[in-house]
């Protein structure tokens, strides 16, 4: 074809057969790298968008339709399609559990050996020493029960999962005494009044949304009443004139009157966070030690694992849950187990969970250690000749934990990095690895808390080359 003929219209005519571009020398690099399979379908499908452009009287240049040019749109198509949806992110919002981005970023040693198991045959439902069945989640639920202080322990997909099987265990055709205040929307269409009527069983709402009594649960209970029920209202807070009925009445009241107490805990922290100013989520031993019969927890937050439902409590309520038919649907598979596993393991060792755990170190960050971070950044990005100061600012822990509570925290800010922070912000993300930072006062803030070790090299040379003119 002619230089002059190159930049001409091309008609139907023109349209290169199948079987001519796959053989060319222009396909071949391609056909090497990603396989004949795939560059067969994606070639096909591109030369039928052409061909239906050009029926329809679309405009179409000879030079799109050589060997060259067409292998490079094929090209383009395969990394369409093989680019990660899933991509690593640089999480500089200062949000700890940010559900989006993923929730607990995962141990790294907790990965890496529960990774080995997945990929060969593994222990999963066989006992060693006897070669007979075992419970695929055996070792998982001692290691729990053994963490948490509990008698008992188990786990399926998520904490909505595990709400959904106690009630349904403990309580399905019968009552359950449920505070207003605790009637509420975890987010999507998870609402615990739906949840309650989805698993069978009759809510019997009782106090008011400020203010809800122990006599209130004590009087709501009748013959037909299966357990009282407190929720854990980890992502709002209700302030002012309140009262929230201690878990330790509740303990009280169901041991008296013989009927069990769950605690649907939400965030679940296997240690006491108070020590860094987290002081509204109660650790899951300390809710155990006061006698709650059943408590259950994400797997995928404070506690910083996979996404799971985490149950202990009492070893017959927990027999019971573990019975129930909806158990099989809910059960988790092998992968998570094994990071359950690992993850409980680091546990073991109280002295270096902290460090272990991406999600608690996030928290247990010194404040100044978090200063000299934003500010190193902040000097390192001036020598890219990005403009960047730094401020006092919060952090939080997210994922429906602790509102009001919040880390303090030092960030980086950067007024101009081009175009408006709207546009810089989404540079940011379409970045390769994708940054995800907060806009406040019309400029960008990068919270150094939520980054993980390592990081802060790769969010300087992402933010250098999200800079424009
Ligand atoms: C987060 C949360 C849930 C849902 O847990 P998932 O693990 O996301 O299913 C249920 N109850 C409470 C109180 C929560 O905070």
């Amino acid at each position: 074809m002619s230089k002059a003929a190159a930049s001409e219209s091309a008609s139907l005519r023109d349209l290169p057969k199948l079987d001519a571009l796959l053989g060319s020398q222009a396909f071949a690099p391609l056909i090497e790298a990603a396989g004949r399979h795939l560059v067969t379908e994606e070639t096909r499908a591109a030369l039928d968008v052409l061909r239906t452009d050009l029926r329809e009287g679309g405009h179409v240049f000879q030079s799109e339709l050589t060997e060259p040019a067409l292998a490079r749109l094929v090209e383009k198509r395969i990394a369409t399609l093989l680019d990660p949806i899933q991509c690593r992110v640089l999480n500089a919002t200062g949000v700890i559990l940010h559900t989006s981005l993923g929730r607990a970023p995962l141990a790294p040693e907790a990965v890496k050996a529960a990774m080995r198991e997945a990929v060969e045959y593994s222990c999963l439902e066989l006992d060693r020493s006897s070669g007979k069945r075992s419970d695929r989640d055996k070792l998982v639920n001692d290691l729990l029960a053994r963490v948490t202080g509990a008698e008992a322990a188990t786990v399926v997909n998520n904490n909505a999962a595990a709400t959904m099987l106690i009630l349904n265990t403990l309580a399905e055709g019968k009552e359950v005494p449920c505070s207003r205040a605790h009637m509420v929307e975890i987010g999507g269409s998870y609402r615990m009044p739906d949840v309650m009527r989805k698993s069978g069983c009759r809510l019997v709402e009782i106090g008011a949304t400020n203010k809800t009594k122990a006599a209130d649960y004590e009087n709501a209970i009748t013959e037909e009443t299966a357990m009282l029920l407190k929720v854990h209202t980890s992502n709002y807070a209700i302030v002012g004139f309140t009262h929230e009925a201690a878990l330790e009445e509740l303990v009280e009241i169901g041991k008296r009157r013989n009927v069990p107490v769950v605690y649907d805990l939400g965030a679940g922290s296997l240690i006491d966070l108070k020590q860094y100013g987290i002081t509204r989520e109660p650790s899951v031993p300390d809710l155990v030690k006061t006698g709650a019969d059943l408590v259950c927890f994400s797997g995928d937050k404070l506690f910083g694992g996979p996404q799971a439902g985490l149950i202990v409590g009492r070893k017959d309520l927990v027999a019971a849950v573990k019975k129930n038919a909806m158990f099989r649907m809910m059960r988790c598979d092998k992968v998570t187990l094994a990071l359950l596993e690992h993850t409980l393991k680091l546990y073991l060792d109280a002295d270096s969970v902290v460090e272990n755990v991406p999600t608690l170190r996030a928290i247990a960050r010194d404040a100044e250690e978090v200063k000299r971070k934003a500010k190193g950044i902040a000097g390192k990005l001036k020598k890219h000749g990005v403009e960047a100061t730094t401020a006092d600012s919060t952090s939080q822990i997210g994922g429906g934990s602790t509102p009001g509570e919040e880390l303090p925290t030092t960030v980086v800010v950067i007024s101009k990095l081009g175009g408006s922070p709207d546009a810089a912000a989404k540079r940011l993300r379409m970045g390769t690895p994708s940054v995800f930072c907060r806009i406040e006062n019309d400029a960008l803030v990068f919270d150094p808390r939520t980054l993980l070790p390592g990081q802060d090299t790769e969010l300087v040379a992402a933010i250098a080359a999200a800079r424009k003119a």
